[in-house]
Formats: structure tokens, C-alpha cells, sequence
């Protein structure tokens, strides 16, 4: 199905279900008013002469607009391009300009982001820009006002000429590993992946999802709303960006069953000063995702946050996102030490990264996937650009190698190890950073430590270690760090170099940029 046909599928027999409610505003939307609103705003897009295919870009936090314009593009056939909404002017011009966007739907103010002033900066730099449409502004009116004067038989028109494998989304990667690159994918990729991952946690129409993670992320549009709409269930915004308290207020108001957050979400509520004072009987599941969680903050979300079957996932924009995750009957082991098995319809390998051979149980390689999750390509899709990126991330038997390293438990149940590109080759030996840092963040001086490999005559790789420092502690070298692990972790990965910083180098999603500390550790050692 299509991801409109799907959403009129659910409006038949859930229309008087609550779809979608902005606690920020109060404003609700049963599935059938839900349904009308992105009716109007597609045949608005109709009015403008958008065809399929046209990229659509959407800049903007949270709120209920946005998800009318991911439903409503989806209708018309556009392709919605997705703008992280901590971009500035410089990534803005270029997702506009690499996607080819005609038109771009964005908040007006927030807070101290002034979103209309800065497209009005970019719009010389962007030729193929014709319209901007302000959430909650007169043009978004005007917009809905030319779909009423609009032929209605031309929605209906639109949809019979819509295909499954149509393009329907480019969303970025978080740009961790170098610059995002712009993942495309159909109806069919998102549509089924956002309906298994709320299968996983046996959703049904019943369930109130808390949706506190940015739509923009395949996290939000995704596991979130489509998780939703695909099962008649409730989406409930809580704010336009995350707000801990915010947040528990509205599972609580709201009588929310089910919660979505990256692991440092949990923690910030569970730490909430007001914490206890939330009524959180209502919640039963979730899911936690993006990187690994504690023991500790993953027994508080099933006990003092009663999520009992909170699930954690894993996956990459490419593939839609989801590949691994938790069931709701696993123990707290698998759910901490594991990203889970894998999900319906997907397939997993495990393959050493040089012999391409698939790896023994145990043994640590790269995780690849294929199935419907896989995405159509890299955008631009069809120009040498776009295909070459497409061919050195999915091969020719359609596997995608995803670069993250993991290994295959008897059981079935999958860890994440680390990603290639992080691992150093030193005289030889392969050397996972994550285990050297778990080591390192017991030295009582260290408050967040990177390990990065640095090139070396001698054994082809060193390691450099990138220390952040408690305020006050005396200088740490490397001959201190080497005292430090003697004896208590093998010689050959002891950092041959020490770099001390006060911050490392991020990316807007929060990851830390290795690669770019694999090339300043050599300028700063000179
Ligand atoms: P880029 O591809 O631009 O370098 P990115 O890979 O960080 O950035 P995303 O698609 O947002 O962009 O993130 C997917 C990556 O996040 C995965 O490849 C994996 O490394 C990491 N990840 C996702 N879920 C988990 C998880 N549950 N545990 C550990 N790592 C995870
Ligand atoms: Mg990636």
C-alpha cells in the first residue's frame, strides 16, 4: 500500500480514534479530522501544481503541522526532504540545493531560531526554491484556500498514480562518519518498517504514543507517527524539542502506554528532580535507540517508569531505520547487552570486511541486511554521484553494509561492537576503541575519553586517546595513562599518544566526528 492508502485504511475503521494531539497547544485531531486536514493541505499542493516527484523540504521542531505535511506530500507523490531543524544557513542551502527542493514548508520563530530569516538569507543561493509555506503563517492558508477552489477529483487521481516503490522521503544521515548523505526512500521501505517496529511492541489501537524524539529523524516520522497511523494508535507531541519535564507531564496527562527516546532521554527524565511526583502507571512499553543504554537507567525505565516491555532498537536512516530489536518477553540481559533479533522480513549477515565471507557465531564483522528495509539508493538517485555512493553501500546482491560492526549470539541476539571505520589496525591487530574507552573511564581524572587510530611507520597504526578532563585534575600524558593500565590492559592497546581537549568534535545529532579527530590528532601531535 501506499503510505496515503494506508492512512484512509486506518481513517475507516478508527476515523472517531484520537490520531494525533499537541499538548503545547491543546489541539486534538480524531483520525477522520486528522485525515481531512491532509486532504486539504494535498489538494492546496495539487493547486500549486506540484507534481510527482517534486521535492517538498520540511524545516521545522515538532508539532502537529509537520506530521499534516509528512501525510500530505505522501498523498500528492512528493518527495519529502527532510531539514534537521538545528541546521543553519550553510547545511540549509545545501539540502535544498542537493535535493533540488521546490518548495519548503518551515516554523516561523522558535524560541531564539529565527527560521524565516534565515531561508530569506539562502533564497539568492538557491535557484530551484519557488515557494515557502510558514507553519501557522497566512501562506499556509492561502495554500488550503486554493485546494478548496481545486478540482476534488484530482486527489483521488493523484493516489490510483502513485507506486509503492515511488520515492516518498529523503532523509539525511547524521553525518558521524563525514558529510550526511541523503538516503531515498518508498512508500513501501518507511510504511512497512514504521508498522513491524510497533508490531514488535504489540501495539494496537488502544495504544498513546509519547513522541518526544525530532521528526525530522526517522525516529520521529517513522518509528513514530507511521508507527502510529498503521495501527490506529494516538500520537501525542509533548513540545517542539526535548523537555524532560514537559515530557513526563504528558504521558501522565495524556495516559500515554508507550514512550520513545534515545537513552540520554531516559536519563534526563529519571533524573528529573520532579520525577516522582508524575503519575507513569499508564506506560507499559517503548523503545530506546540510537546507542547503547546502562543497566541501571534501563531497570529504572521498567520499574520506576513501569515500562516493563520497553524494546530497544537498532538500525540506520538507509534502512528505514529498523533491523534489530527486543521483544517485550526479554530479560534485562538482552535487552542491555544486545540490540535484539531480527525483524520480520529482513535479513542478516555477519561478513569479515576484507574476505566478504560470512563470519563464524562469535566472531565479530560487519552487520549487513537486506530486504524491503533497504533504501532505493543515495540521492540524487540517477546521476554518477548519487549511483557511485549507492554502489559502495549496497552491493550487487542487494545486501547493505551498514560499516558498523557487530557480532551473532547463539541465541540469535546481535551486538554492536563498534563501527569500521572506528576500528584501528595496529602491527596487524584489530582494535575496537569502545572496549579501550570502557577501560579508560575508570581513571578517576577522565570524564569522557575517545581512543583514534593516528598512522605510524612502524605498525601501520597507533592509538591517540582524546581526554576530557575534571576540572582541577593535574595533566595526564601518556606516560601517566601507560602507568595507569599497566598490568590491567593488554600493552598493545595502551594510546601511544595522549591528546588533552575540552570538547570533541560532534555532529548536530549529538554523535562524536572520529574521522575528523583521526586527521586533527595529527596536526595537533604535529
Ligand atoms: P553517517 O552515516 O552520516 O556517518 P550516522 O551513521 O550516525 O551518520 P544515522 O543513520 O542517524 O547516521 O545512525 C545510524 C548509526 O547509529 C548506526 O549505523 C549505528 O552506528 C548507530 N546505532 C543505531 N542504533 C544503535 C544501537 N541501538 N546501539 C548502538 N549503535 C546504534
Ligand atoms: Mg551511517
Amino acid at each position: 500500500d501506499t503510505i496515503g492508502g494506508n492512512l484512509e485504511r486506518t481513517v475507516a475503521t478508527h476515523g472517531d480514534r484520537e490520531a494525533l494531539v499537541e499538548v503545547q497547544s491543546g489541539r486534538r485531531w480524531t483520525y477522520a479530522e486528522f485525515n481531512a486536514d491532509v486532504d486539504a493541505f494535498a489538494l492546496g499542493l495539487l493547486a500549486r501544481g506540484i507534481a510527482k516527484g517534486d521535492r517538498i523540504g520540511i524545516w521545522s521542531p515538532n508539532c502537529a503541522e509537520w506530521t499534516i505535511a509528512q501525510y500530505a506530500t505522501a498523498k500528492v507523490g512528493a518527495i519529502l526532504v527532510n531539514v534537521n531543524p538545528a541546521y543553519r544557513t550553510h547545511e540549509l542551502s545545501y539540502a535544498i540545493n542537493q535535493s533540488g527542493m521546490r518548495m519548503l514548508i518551515t516554523a516561523s520563530v522558535f524560541k531564539t531560531s529565527d527560521y524565516a530569516a534565515m531561508v530569506d538569507e539562502v533564497r539568492p543561493e538557491c535557484g530551484h526554491l519557488e515557494t515557502v509555506i510558514h507553519i501557522g503563517g497566512d501562506d499556509w492558508a492561502e495554500l488550503v484556500a486554493a485546494g478548496e477552489r481545486h478540482d476534488r477529483d484530482a486527489l483521488r487521481n493523484r493516489m490510483s498514480e502513485l507506486s509503492t516503490d515511488d520515492p516518498i522521503n529523503i532523509q539525511y544521515t547524521s553525518g558521524t562518519t563525514g558529510y550526511p548523505k541523503g538516503a531515498t526512500l518508498s512508500h513501501h521501505n518507511i510504511l512497512n518498517n514504521g508498522f513491524f517496529v510497533t508490531d514488535t511492541i504489540e501495539f494496537t489501537e488502544r495504544d498513546r504514543l509519547c513522541i518526544p524524539v525530532p521528526f525530522y529523524h526517522c525516529f520521529g516520522m517513522v518509528m513514530g507517527n507511521l508507527g502510529c497511523t498503521t495501527h490506529g494508535a494516538t500520537m501525542v507531541i509533548p513540545a517542539p524539542a526535548f523537555d524532560p519535564a514537559a515530557t513526563l507531564q504528558a504521558v501522565q496527562d495524556e495516559q500515554c502506554t508507550a514512550l520513545y527516546g534515545v537513552p540520554t532521554m531516559f536519563i534526563a527524565e529519571v533524573n528529573h528532580p520532579d520525577f516522582a511526583s508524575y503519575d507513569l502507571s499508564t506506560l507499559r512499553t517503548g523503545i530506546m535507540a540510537g546507542s547503547p543504554c546502562p543497566v541501571e537507567v534501563m531497570k529504572r525505565c521498567m520499574t520506576d517508569m513501569h515500562m516493563e516491555q520497553v524494546s530497544i532498537a537498532y538500525g540506520m536512516t538507509e534502512t528505514s531505520p529498523v533491523s534489530m530489536q527486543t521483544r517485550p518477553d526479554d530479560d534485562v540481559e538482552r535487552r542491555t547487552a544486545t540490540v535484539g533479533r531480527v525483524h520480520p522480513h529482513v535479513e542478516v549477515k555477519i561478513i569479515d570486511p576484507v574476505s566478504g565471507l560470512t563470519v563464524e557465531r562469535g566472531a565479530s564483522g560487519e552487520f549487513c541486511t537486506r530486504g524491503y528495509s533497504v533504501m532505493l539508493g543515495y540521492w540524487p538517485l540517477h546521476d554518477d554521484e548519487g549511483a557511485a555512493k549507492t554502489r559502495g553501500a549496497i552491493d550487487d546482491a542487494r545486501w547493505m553494509h551498514t560499516g558498523d560492526l557487530a557480532e551473532m549470539r547463539d541465541d540469535g541476539y546481535a551486538q554492536i561492537v563498534g563501527r569500521i571505520k572506528d576500528m584501528v589496525i595496529r602491527g596487524g591487530e584489530n582494535l575496537y576503541p569502545r572496549e579501550i574507552e570502557e577501560f579508560l573511564y575508570t581513571h578517576p581524572d577522565i570524564t569522557d575519553v575517545q581512543v583514534v587510530g593516528v598512522p605510524d611507520e612502524k605498525y601501520g597504526e597507533e592509538l591517540c586517546a582524546w581526554v576530557q578532563l575534571r576540572a582541577g585534575a593535574s595533566s595526564l600524558d601518556a606516560e601517566a595513562l601507560a602507568a595507569f593500565c599497566e598490568g590491567r590492559l593488554a600493552r598493545h592497546k595502551v594510546p601511544r599518544y595522549v591528546l588533552t581537549v575540552d570538547q570533541f568534535p560532534m555532529t548536530v545529532t549529538g554523535k562524536v566526528r572520529k574521522v575528523q579527530m583521526r586527521k586533527e590528532s595529527l596536526e595537533r601531535l604535529g
